[in-house]
């Protein structure tokens, strides 16, 4: 029988893999393998951690969870359109040079964009 800490893991480990989606608890109990019981004290846990949130969801007329991480992986397309991937001068960029990140209007520019993308317009408030 798996240990407390494996199980939580691995439970941390599909939540996290279920992305911005999240998952239904009876979803994550399925693929433990747990009992509702051992599998809500399990989501319980996780969320005294910090690791994930559970929200409450109406499924099929009965109250639930859905559970969600609350950090995500970082992922390699959050950085695709970043101006410094296809940049001529990225051979000569760097923090001492004369082509520094400092001070490229390129990257501030392309930082500003995904900040507002992301939190909304940052000149507004
Ligand atoms: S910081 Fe600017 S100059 Fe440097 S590699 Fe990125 S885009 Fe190019």
């Amino acid at each position: 029988m798996p240990k407390h800490n494996d199980l939580e893991q691995k439970a941390l480990q599909i939540i996290t893999n279920t992305g911005k989606d999240g998952l239904l608890q009876s979803e994550l109990w399925r693929k433990l393998g747990a009992s509702s019981r051992e599998g809500s004290r399990i989501a319980l846990r996780l969320e005294s951690k910090g690791l994930i949130r559970r929200e409450k969801e109406l499924c099929n007329g009965r109250w639930t969870y859905r559970l969600y991480p609350k950090r995500l992986p970082a992922s390699i397309n959050s950085i695709l359109d970043c101006p410094c991937m296809m940049c001529p001068d990225g051979q000569r960029c760097g923090p001492t040079g004369a082509i520094t990140p400092q001070t490229c209007e390129k990257l501030t520019d392309w930082l500003l964009r995904t900040a507002e993308n992301h939190y909304g317009s940052l000149g507004d408030s």
